[in-house]
């Protein structure tokens, strides 16, 4: 797909799900601008792969280091790439955190905690970053929003449930502001992928359990990050404008809703 001269924005732009998304807006001839949290090292392992993408917009992409969990911190990164780009077309909210709390095995305090900071992590954070981003695009006649939301979403997520409950919510989002943004020519979307094949998965693939992981599609595999970044840049597409409000999954047919 043809992204030449496109301003993007990924969040946790650049590990894993990530990685393959500013890869693939870059190969496509994107600027990318990457917000990552703190691991410098593979922040510049990403830019160099960008550099070397040959997508034509090499010297042009851009890395920027904060949390999307604190608003002060989205507020800065947004005027930040947007300066850095010169402009905002595209932003992509990838950057997510899973905290594992059972309700049987967790005691309060931590189940506080697992909830505060994966709602402002998973969905308070994308919300800024979306109102940020919105304002910019306002201004400059229109763009693109995609949310990577989860199969957890709608199949439930026992021993996450804060996680389960972030995505359903960044899923609404989605859905609420492709409404709303929708007479500032601003198309929003959600690509909703079950188990991916990253650097983080690896190990449980490799496992006993990813036996039982890969036996829930019929493919008998998981989704490869590329497959994501596909329905990303899908939905940020000429020509898919009339597919604002959309939820793509990208889950080898394990769950269907
Ligand atoms: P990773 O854990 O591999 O994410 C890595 C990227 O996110 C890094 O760039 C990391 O920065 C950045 N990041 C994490 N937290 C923050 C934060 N608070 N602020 C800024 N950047 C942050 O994630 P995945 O690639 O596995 O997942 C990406 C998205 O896809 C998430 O939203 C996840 O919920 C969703 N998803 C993943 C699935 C999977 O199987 N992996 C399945 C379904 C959905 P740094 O390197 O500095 O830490």
């Amino acid at each position: 797909m043809n992204f030449a001269g496109k301003r993007v924005v990924v969040t946790g732009g650049t590990r894993g799900i990530g990685l393959a998304i500013s890869k693939a807006f870059a190969a496509g001839g994107a600027c990318v601008a990457m917000v990552y949290r703190s691991n410098d090292d593979a922040a510049q392992a990403a830019l160099a792969q960008l550099e070397a993408s040959g997508g034509g917009a090499a010297g042009k992409h851009s890395l920027h280091c904060a949390d999307v969990a604190d608003p002060e911190q989205v507020r800065l990164v947004i005027d930040e790439a947007a300066l850095a780009l010169g402009g905002l077309d595209i932003v992509v909210n990838n950057a997510g955190i899973g905290i594992y709390h059972p309700i049987d095995s967790t005691n309060y305090e931590d189940w506080q905690a697992a909830w505060q900071q994966t709602l402002a992590a998973n969905l308070v954070g994308p919300a800024n970053v979306c109102f940020c981003a919105a304002q910019h695009m306002m201004k400059s006649g229109g763009g693109r929003i995609v949310n990577i939301t989860s199969r957890g979403a709608y199949r439930g997520e026992p021993i996450k449930p804060a996680y389960g409950a972030s995505k359903a919510g960044l899923t609404s989002l989605s859905q609420s502001l492709a409404i709303a943004l929708a007479p500032h020519k601003i198309f929003v979307g959600a690509v909703a992928p079950g188990f991916v094949n990253t650097e983080l998965t690896a190990e449980r693939l490799a496992s006993s359990e990813g036996v039982e992981i890969k036996a829930q599609s019929p493919f008998n595999r998981v989704a490869e990050p590329e497959e994501v970044a596909h329905a990303v840049l899908f939905l940020a597409s000429t020509g898919a404008e009339f597919s604002t409000g959309t939820v793509i999954d990208v889950n080898g047919a394990s769950y269907l809703r």
